[in-house]
């Protein structure tokens, strides 16, 4: 004996094996096919929806981690009150370039030179930079260096701590 179903369309008795409906000619088989195709659709959208999501997050993160110079300058004035020094420094890695200069210059292998970071502190009528750097000497060797130098707040005048 075969299987009836009722037509979801007329409620009708027909075959459970029936591709369409004898009475109404509600296709199932077309319906089956379209259920997959929305279904496909869903996943692109959610898919597209992951990324477009992904894509604004990072977008985010760089606008709110963005330091401009004038901030970085900015911050420098409040701490230090070193106009001619603050307006130089670094808003990406808050290094001093004429100080990075001076280092590099004298160096035995001026191109080996890439800064690590800077620190700064104030010393009256100086500031006291900290810098750590890589170089690579003679043997190609990278060495983590560590250098200590004041600079004159008025004449910007670089001087060695030993
Ligand atoms: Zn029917």
């Amino acid at each position: 004996m075969e299987e009836n179903k009722k037509c979801p369309a007329c409620a009708e008795q027909i075959k459970s094996e029936a591709k369409k409906c004898r009475y109404c000619w509600e296709n199932f088989e077309a319906k089956k096919i379209e259920k997959k195709k929305s279904k496909n659709n869903i996943i692109i959208v959610t898919i597209c929806l992951v990324i477009l999501v992904f894509l604004v997050s990072q977008y985010d993160y760089e606008g709110s981690d963005t330091i401009t110079q004038q901030s970085i300058t900015q911050q420098c004035n409040d701490f230090y009150n070193a106009p001619n020094i603050c307006k130089n420094i670094s808003p990406h890695n808050g290094s001093y370039p004429p100080i990075n200069d001076f280092i590099q210059s004298n160096l035995k292998n001026p191109s080996s030179f890439e800064h690590i970071t800077t620190d700064i502190s104030d010393k009256w009528n100086k500031l006291k930079f900290r810098v750590y750097y890589y170089w690579e000497n003679s043997f190609w060797a990278k060495t983590k260096e560590v250098q200590y130098l004041y600079v004159d707040k008025e004449t910007l005048k670089i001087e060695i701590i030993k």
